[in-house]
């Protein structure tokens, strides 16, 4: 059965996770910890103490997805044991707040056809409607990662050109995540595999890691927690349309492997449309952007490959063709192993909803 082992880190030092191309002296970290720093540094304990054998390669390749690290909100008891974690989500495309922040949001992914047309103005003061980005937790409210500038002096030299900067010493500055940060990563897999993993790594509570060697992912997380959970299974009821929303980036290809920014076609399943004529005319109703993403492998002193992924946070809505729920099997598989490349590093893990579950419009 498909589980899940949640992580909670702590940053114990200024975190810097860049994926995307750097500009000048200056690096900005990602604000979340991506699935490919959580699964390098739990391969490199293992690697450190045993060659790479078979069962490494399965566990790590095929068996077990580390998911992206999203902010969480941990709360604590009095005598600071921690009561609760919560992981964030991405803010979804779809949703639009007041420019003039008198607090109100909607969904635009939530508004049925027959609404007529989406809102552009606040309903409540009559400002415009914005688009906004981040992170949220289960009642909508911002959960944002505290960032702090750093600058030092180092030598660059060859074999080490990840900032693409050719001069021998340079000032270079960090814009880091900053310490006492907490950040919740799922591990999924088969039960057994992620013990397995867990243990080969040596892998236990009050651990601290160091998340790559390079200068675009340094720093150190501290295990605060590490949780079982089931997979929760799809629910609602999703005949009257539903809306799947990247919870990271995703990097999907067709049948050629040529980037497509088209989900996976599913028998039973089409594109809502921004029109009812009878024939289903339109544009697909979805709010979704692309990014390129790069890396930098530590083991090999190599840059990863480039690629254009889906950003996170783009949603797609989706209405049944068929009677029969046939589809909703597929859809579990989306859910449980992700869709597209690089799944094993956290790309490509979705949300799935019934249209009715993602109403989303008041205060925030
Ligand atoms: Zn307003």
């Amino acid at each position: 059965m498909i589980e899940q082992r949640v992580i909670t880190f702590e940053t114990t030092d200024p975190v810097v996770m860049a994926s995307g191309p750097s500009s000048g002296n200056t690096v900005h970290t990602d604000d979340f910890v991506p699935g490919t720093a959580i699964r390098g540094a739990l391969a490199g304990r293992i690697l450190r103490r045993q060659p790479p054998n078979d069962e490494f390669t399965r566990l790590f390749e095929i068996a077990v997805r580390c998911e992206d690290g999203h902010p969480s909100v941990v709360s604590r008891g009095d005598d600071g044991t921690i009561t609760g974690i919560e992981r964030s989500t991405p803010i979804p495309s779809s949703r639009r707040i007041c420019k003039y922040e008198c607090g109100t949001a909607v969904d635009l992914a939530a508004i049925h056809l027959w609404d007529e047309v989406f809102p552009n103005a606040c309903s409540k003061c009559g400002a415009p409607l914005k688009a906004t980005t981040g992170w949220e937790d289960h009642e909508g409210r911002p959960v944002r990662t505290q960032t702090e500038l750093l600058g030092k002096t180092e030598l660059v030299g060859p074999g080490s050109r990840e900032y693409g900067t050719a001069r021998d010493e340079s000032l270079r500055f960090d814009v880091a995540i900053s310490c006492g940060q907490t950040f919740t990563a799922p591990l999924i897999g088969e039960g057994g595999d992620l013990d397995r993993l867990l243990e080969m790594a040596n892998f236990n509570m009050g651990d601290s890691i160091r998340v790559g060697r390079s200068k675009s992912t340094q720093g150190g997380l501290k295990v605060i927690a590490i949780e079982s959970h089931p997979i929760d299974p799809l629910g609602g009821d999703m005949s009257g349309g539903l809306v799947v929303t990247l919870m990271s980036r995703a990097i999907i290809v067709d049948p050629f492997l040529r980037p497509t920014t088209e989900l996976p076609n599913i028998t039973g399943l089409s594109d809502r449309k921004e029109s009812d004529d009878i024939d289903g005319a339109g544009d697909p109703i979805r709010w979704m952007a692309t990014e390129m993403v790069t890396g930098w492998n530590a083991g090999q002193a190599l840059p990863k490959p480039t690629d254009r992924a889906l950003s996170r946070g783009s949603v797609f809505t989706f209405e049944a063709t068929d009677d029969d729920d046939g589809y909703l099997e597929e859809l579990s598989g989306w859910f449980e192993r992700g869709i597209g490349l690089r799944r094993s590093e956290g790309f490509g893990s979705v949300r799935v909803q019934a249209l009715p579950d993602i109403l989303f419009e008041g205060e925030r």
